[in-house]
This record gives C-alpha cells, structure tokens and sequence, in this order.
C-alpha cells in the first residue's frame, strides 16, 4: 500500500528546487514553511489513505460505458466529491475564481500523490487544471465569469480535445470544423479520439476545450482555432440547461489505467434529436488555437512528467517491501538464520538502489521545472529568464520522467521475480499503467525534438549554458565541502557536465548550419543524457544538504552516470549510421 513520502517530497522542493530560498525571500508573500508542510501532509494523508484505496477496483473494474453514458467504478465517484471538498482541484488555482493562488511546486507535489496512489484518479483533475489555466488566459471575461468558479471548485471538469484518427502528433491534419451560428455562437462538427474523461458521472457538467477549423482557415496549424464546448448548455444565472450535441460514442480497452474513460467524441451528429452542431464559444482569437491550447498542454506536459514519479515512487516503495519479506538463497553479508532476505543480495541492491535515484533525480528535475513556473508568475524584473528556464525543462520533466515511471515500474517487477508478473502483487499494474504516460501529452520524441529544435535556441543559445554552469556550480560545491562520504562523485559530475556541455555545442551547430535532420536523430538520446546529468547534480546539492543521503548519491555518480558519456558519443557520431540503416526500413 502507497505511503505517501511527505519528508521527501518536502526535503525536495525546499532544498534541490529552490522552495525554501524563495520562502525567506519572501517571493511567495506570506506563505510559510509551516502552512507547506501541513498542506503536504495532509495531501499525504487523504493520498494514502482515501485515494489508494480504490486503486485496486479502478484497475479491475474500469470505466464502463453504456448507452453514451460513463459509469465510473464503484466508490470513485463519492471519492472525487471528497477530493474537492477538501479544496485540492483549487490549490493553485487563481483566487479571483475561487483558487488558492498556492505555488504550481505545491500542485505538482500534490498531484504526484494523487497519481501513485491512483494514476488513473490523478490525470482527471489534471486536465481540469490545465483547462483553467488556458481559459485564465485567454477566455472571454464572459466565459471565465460563466465557467471558471465551478471549474476551479472541481464542480465541473474540464477535458483537452485535439487528437482525431489522422491527427496525433501532427495536428496540422486537423479536421473538425467550426461555423459561426451568429451572437458569438459556433456550431462545431467532427470526431475526436483517446478524449481522456471526454465523458463520465463524476460531475453534471463537463466542460470540453476542442480544436477545430473554421471555414477558409489557412491550412495547418495557422488554421486552428480553440472552443469551448460544454455537455450541458449553462443559463445566465449559472443553471445547466439543454444538452448540447456532443457524446461519446466509445471507451477503449487499454493496457492501464482503467478507470480512466479515453472516449471517442461525436461533435455535431443531432445527437439524442439535438439540431446538429455542438454549440461552443471561441476561446481566444481565430486561427490562433493552437498557442491558446499550448498553454494547457505546457501544464500538462508537467503534469504528465509527476505521474512517471508517481509511478516510480509507488513501484520503489513496493519493490523494498516485498525484497524486504522474501528470502532466497545465502548472501555472503547475511549471517541471520535460514534464507537471506532478498534485499541482502547485491543485485537485489543495485535494482533497488537504480530506482530510488531515478525517481529521486526524476522528482528534481520536474519540481524544478514547476519552480520556474512560479517564478515565471511572481517575478518583477526577471520574468524572461523564469520562462525560459521552465521551457527549457519541461520537455525533461514530461520526457525523463515517464521513462524513469516505465524502466522503474519493470525494475520493480523485476525484484519480484515471477510474483511481479502475477497480477496479484500490483508490480504488474503500476507497469501497465506507467507504459501510457511516454505517448501522451506529445510523445517523448516529440518532447526531444522539441528539447533539441525549440528549446537549445532559447535566449540566443545562451540559457541552456547558463543552466549549466548552474549545474557545475552545485558540482563544484561536492568537490569544495566538507562533507565525507562521496568518493568520485565530484570527478564524475564534471565529467558529465562537460559532455552536456559538449553535446549541446554539437547540436547548436548542426542547428545553425541548417543541418537539423542530423540533430534531431540525436534528439532521444541527448534529452536522456541531460536529464541524468542535471539529476546527478540535484542529487549532489540534495547530499550537501542532509548527509543521510550521501550515499545514493555517490552510488548514483559511480554506477549509473558513466551513461552519459555513451550517450553523448550518440549524439555526436550516430546520425549517419542511423541514416544509412534506416532507408533499409521503409517499403518502397
Ligand atoms: C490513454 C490515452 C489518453 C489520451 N488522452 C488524450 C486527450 O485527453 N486528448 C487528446 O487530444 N489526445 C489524447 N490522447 C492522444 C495522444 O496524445 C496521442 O496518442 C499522442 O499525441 C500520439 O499521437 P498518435 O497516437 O497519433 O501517434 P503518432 O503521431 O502516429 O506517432 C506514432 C509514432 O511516430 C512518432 N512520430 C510522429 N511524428 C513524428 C515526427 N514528426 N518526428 C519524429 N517522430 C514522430 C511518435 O513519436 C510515435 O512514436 C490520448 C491517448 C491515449 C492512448
């Protein structure tokens, strides 16, 4: 059972994500350590205690769907009623909707409880979320007035819309139309696929933000244009009226995450003898939807990002219990009576360790991501910068950390042995449910190429260098301190840094030269090879600041972190290789 890591997850965001210097700095107004740590806390406890608790039906019994309506699994529905009643869908809402205003470092933290005690619980509320954010944005005074309170409150929830059968990661084949109906009405038509809570009895009311097009749109993603189209028309005075043309026409069967309804949505077809034509609202300018939903998906991306830790997090906890209880064979270390707890074999020790430091590292680099988020927000002079940085990592926060859910989530079942595979020790669901989280939200070569093509280009190419002369800085300090304990680890930290730096250098000047195809083939390996560099030094600053935890990082530094000079050779001399292989993949 999930025992959320509250010590941890403060010890993180106070000191290797920069909470605590922005407390006393005062950037947060009067927010102190005492309100974050009851928060986290109690966070922690109606994680543990209340939300982990349905996992288990969740998973065995999913979503359901009949006649265009979503049933969800037993209990789940009086447990979301409890979730906003504790005011967690509102934490770091805006307060002029009935928000909280608490730091984005306290949601994520918050939200990765939610997602290990129940991934598929935690990913409702996250797009809710993110439909606040892009409708604070860039909605109407009159559709904010309309929708956000309840919104905010959770009363409703909010889903994300872009995906239809030929339009994944390219959008620029979006289809769905959109026609003016007069009076600043749309009329919308069209199907969208793998619509996460597109429909489900969780609330009355659902509120769905759809990409369309409008007539004689530019073609491609210039063409596109943000509505909001909700299940139940809303009066003036705030009442659910008439249901508007949209349902869903089928759930699918998924590898995880069951109790999660990925819905097939019908827009427009007169459903249930409606006129045809969903009815929706333009959310910010024609033709410029896709920079409005960018502003959702950036806070999904993130929020994507906490649920591998979540998965890492719950699968580690999981995986030193059960090494704990199970004995096999004789460790030579081990001098008890009768088998060895397989916990005393090194192997055991090095899977065990691996997935604690990846989650650890995973969890650093995601809440600094949301640190910049929140700097970014309150900042007076330095607001660029904050963007940039927060840019600059959230492709790591998404990409990274999803991979770490998934290689921690089969370590895990690893260390079970054949128990893992079995269903009954739940290794084998936390696997499947963290297999969906590197293909959603754009997926993870999706997020490389973006790290590599949109994000090394930040600030002239200059503040990726920044980050990491930040990075050798905290290096630098392990080499510098007192502290015992951490053998290699400066040598190994500088040796990595200096392979980022190198990298990065190299694909800057693919870039520049105009070479891009080049870059991009090493765009999956470089995203890996930055994240473990930068984990490596969040690891160090975390050590400088409570010695307890020395030795991962040492283990870390000495074990895993010789990765990066291979994937730096990758990056630098695997694109033609990969070329000339490639052509022999593609039919004719
Ligand atoms: C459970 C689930 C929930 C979802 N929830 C939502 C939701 O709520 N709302 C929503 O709108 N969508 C949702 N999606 C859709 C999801 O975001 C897409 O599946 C995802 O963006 C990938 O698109 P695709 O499936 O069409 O894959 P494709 O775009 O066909 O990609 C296939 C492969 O090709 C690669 N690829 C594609 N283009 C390129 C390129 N230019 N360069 C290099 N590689 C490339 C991809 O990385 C991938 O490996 C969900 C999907 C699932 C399975």
């Amino acid at each position: 059972m999930y025992r959320a890591p509250v010590k941890d997850i403060a010890f993180t965001l106070k000191h290797v994500a920069g909470l605590k210097p922005a407390l006393d700095a005062g950037i947060f107004g009067d927010l102190g350590e005492d309100l974050v740590d009851a928060i986290l806390a109690e966070a922690g406890r109606f994680a543990s205690e209340e939300v982990a608790l349905l996992y288990k039906i969740g998973d065995e019994q999913g979503a359901v769907l009949k006649d265009a309506a979503v049933t969800m699994p037993p209990g789940w529905k009086a447990l979301y009623r409890r979730w906003i009643d504790g005011g967690w869908n509102a934490l770091s809402a805006p307060e002029e909707f009935g928000g909280q205003g608490l730091p984005t470092m306290l949601g994520v933290a918050a939200l990765e409880m939610w997602n290990s005690a129940a991934m598929a619980f935690g990913i409702g509320p996250t797009l809710t979320m993110g439909a606040v954010e892009a409708l604070d944005k860039h909605a109407s005074q009159a559709l904010k007035a309309k929708y956000l309170e309840k919104l905010v409150s959770g009363e409703w929830m909010g889903t994300m819309n872009l995906t239809e059968s030929q339009a994944g990661s390219d959008l620029n084949a979006l289809r769905a139309r959109a026609e003016p109906a007069g009076d600043g009405i749309y009329r919308i038509f069209g199907q969208k696929i793998f619509i996460t809570y597109g429909e489900h009895d969780l609330t009355d009311n659902i509120v769905h933000l759809v990409l369309a097009r409008l007539p004689d749109a530019p073609a491609g993603t210039r063409g596109i244009s943000l509505f909001l189209v909700p299940k139940f028309l809303v009066g003036d005075d705030g009442a659910l009226g008439a249901r508007n043309d949209v349902f869903c026409s089928g759930l699918e069967h998924k590898l995880g995450i069951h109790a999660s309804p990925t819905c097939t949505m019908i827009y427009g077809d007169g459903f249930e003898g409606a006129s045809p034509g969903a009815i929706g609202w333009l959310v910010g300018e024609e033709n410029r939807g896709l920079a409005c939903m960018f502003t959702m998906m950036n806070n999904a991306r993130l929020a994507i990002g906490m649920q591998g830790v979540a998965i890492a997090e719950m699968a580690t906890q999981k995986a030193i219990a059960y090494a704990n209880e199970r004995r096999q064979g004789k460790a030579a270390s081990y001098e008890g009576p009768g088998m060895t707890p397989i916990v005393h074999h090194p192997d055991v020790q090095r899977n065990l360790l691996t997935m604690k430091a990846l989650t650890q590292i995973a969890r650093a680099i995601s809440y600094s991501c949301a640190h910049a988020i929140d700097r970014a927000r309150v900042s007076d002079g330095d607001a660029a910068h904050w963007r940039d940085r927060a840019n600059l990592l959230t492709p790591l926060a998404k990409a990274f950390s999803t991979d770490v859910g998934v290689e921690v989530a089969s370590l895990g079942l690893q260390v079970h042995g054949g128990m893992g595979f079995i269903e009954e020790t739940g290794a084998a669901a936390l696997y499947r449910d963290a297999r969906i989280a590197p293909i959603y939200e754009g997926t993870n070569g999706i997020q490389a190429i973006d790290l590599v093509a949109r994000k090394l280009p930040l600030g002239g190419g200059e503040h990726v260098h920044g980050y990491i002369v930040e990075l050798a800085a905290m290096a630098n300090s392990v080499r510098t301190s007192n502290l015992r304990g951490f053998g290699r680890t400066a040598d190994s930290l500088d040796r990595a840094l200096d392979d980022l730096t190198e990298a990065t250098r190299f694909l800057q000047k693919l870039l520049a030269d105009g070479r891009s195809d080049e870059a991009l083939a090493g765009a999956t390996p470089y995203l890996r090879l930055f994240s473990l560099a930068a984990g490596g030094a969040y690891l160090a600053r975390g050590a400088l600041a409570d010695q307890s935890r020395v030795p991962l990082c040492r283990f870390f530094a000495e074990n895993l972190l010789g990765e990066v000079r291979a994937l730096k050779e990758r990056v630098i001399g695997g694109a033609e290789s990969l070329a000339d292989a490639g052509k022999a993949l593609i039919s004719a």
